[in-house]
C-alpha cells in the first residue's frame, strides 16, 4: 500500500542529535518486495542516523513464484513512482531508486530489458540461485542442492562472472553469499574468486560491504570476507555499503563496523552512487 504524501508530511518535529554517519545505505527493502516496512519508515530511520543518502533496492527475479518475495514486473512502475513521491517529501536526504536484480542465465534477456526500461539509479547484481537452486533460503538447507557444497560455491562464482560480463549491473550484492549458512567449500575456490573479481573490475562494477550477515545470518560475518575485500581492493574495485535492511530499524545497521572493515582492507574511499564519484571514507 502506498503511503500518501500527506502521511509522509507528518514527521516528528524534533530529531535526536546524532553524530551523522556520512555513508549512504544502498541496499534497503520495503513492502514493495520482502521488507516489512514502508519507504517512509526507512527514511525516518536513516534521518535519525544522519545518513546522507538512502537507496532502495527491491528484489526483482524474473521467475519469482512467491508474490511477496519480490517486486513483480507490473509493480515496478508503482515502486519507481513511490520512491519519487517519497523523495519529494524528504528533501534533506538524497533518495535513490535502485533494484536488486537476480541474475538467472535462462532469464537474462528479461532482466536486462527491465534494467533498461526503468530509470533506476543503479542495479545491484544478486546471485541467490545456482542452476535453479535457491541456496539463499533456510527452507532449502536440507535440499539436494546442498549435498555438494563445493558445487554450489563453484557455480556461484561462475554465475557471478557471467553476470558481470553482461555489463548490465552496477554493484555486486553480498559477494560470497553462499557462506550465509556457514557452509564453506572444502575445495580451493580462490581461482574462481579471482576470475569473478577480474570480471567485476573489467565491467567497472563496484561491490558492497553488506552488513546483514553480521547479526542476521548464521555466518555472523559481513559480506564479503576480509580476504576477498582486500583482493577486490587490489583489483581497483570500488566500494559501496548496504545493510540489506528488511525492517526500517535495520537501515544503516553496523555501518561503523563496515567502515572499519573497509579501511582494514585498504579502502580509503567509497563510491557515492548519487553522483558516482568516489569520496573519502568519513
Ligand atoms: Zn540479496
Ligand atoms: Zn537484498
Amino acid at each position: 500500500m502506498l503511503t500518501s504524501a500527506g502521511d509522509l508530511g507528518r514527521r516528528s518535529a524534533e530529531r535526536p542529535t546524532v553524530t551523522p554517519m556520512r555513508i549512504g545505505d544502498y541496499h534497503v527493502h520495503t513492502l514493495f518486495s520482502d521488507g516489512c516496512d514502508e519507504l517512509a519508515a526507512c527514511v525516518e530511520h536513516a534521518l535519525e542516523l544522519g545518513l546522507p543518502e538512502l537507496g532502495f533496492a527491491e528484489h526483482f527475479t524474473p521467475v519469482c513464484l512467491a508474490d511477496d518475495a519480490c517486486c513483480s514486473r507490473d509493480r515496478v512502475e508503482e515502486y519507481v513512482a513511490a520512491v519519487r513521491e517519497t523523495a519529494a517529501c524528504y528533501p534533506e536526504l538524497r533518495l535513490l531508486c535502485g533494484i536488486e536484480a537476480d541474475y538467472l542465465p535462462e532469464a537474462a534477456e528479461e532482466t536486462l530489458a527491465l534494467l533498461t526500461s526503468f530509470p533506476f539509479d543503479y542495479a545491484l547484481c544478486a546471485v541467490h540461485f545456482v542452476d535453479g537452486f535457491s541456496f539463499d533460503e533456510a527452507r532449502h538447507l536440507e535440499a539436494d542442492g546442498w549435498r555438494d557444497v563445493d558445487h554450489v560455491w563453484r557455480r556461484y562464482y561462475e554465475t557471478l562472472t557471467e553476470a558481470a560480463q553482461t555489463g548490465a549491473f552496477d554493484v555486486v550484492a553480498h559477494l560470497d553469499l553462499p557462506k550465509k549458512w556457514g557452509l564453506r567449500p572444502s575445495a580451493d575456490v580462490s581461482a574462481l574468486e579471482r576470475t569473478a573479481l577480474q570480471a567485476i573490475a573489467a565491467a567497472g562494477m563496484a561491490i558492497e560491504i553488506n552488513t546483514s550477515g553480521l547479526e542476521r545470518h548464521p555466518v555472523t560475518e559481513m559480506y564479503p570476507a576480509a580476504s576477498l575485500l582486500r583482493r577486490a581492493r587490489a583489483e581497483g574495485i570500488a566500494l559501496t555499503f548496504g545493510s540489506d535492511a528488511h525492517r526500517a530499524a535495520e537501515v544503516g545497521a553496523h555501518f561503523a563496523e563496515a567502515r572499519a572493515w573497509a579501511q582494514a582492507a585498504g579502502y580509503e574511499s567509497w563510491l557515492r552512487l548519487s553522483d558516482r564519484e568516489p569520496v573519502a571514507l568519513p
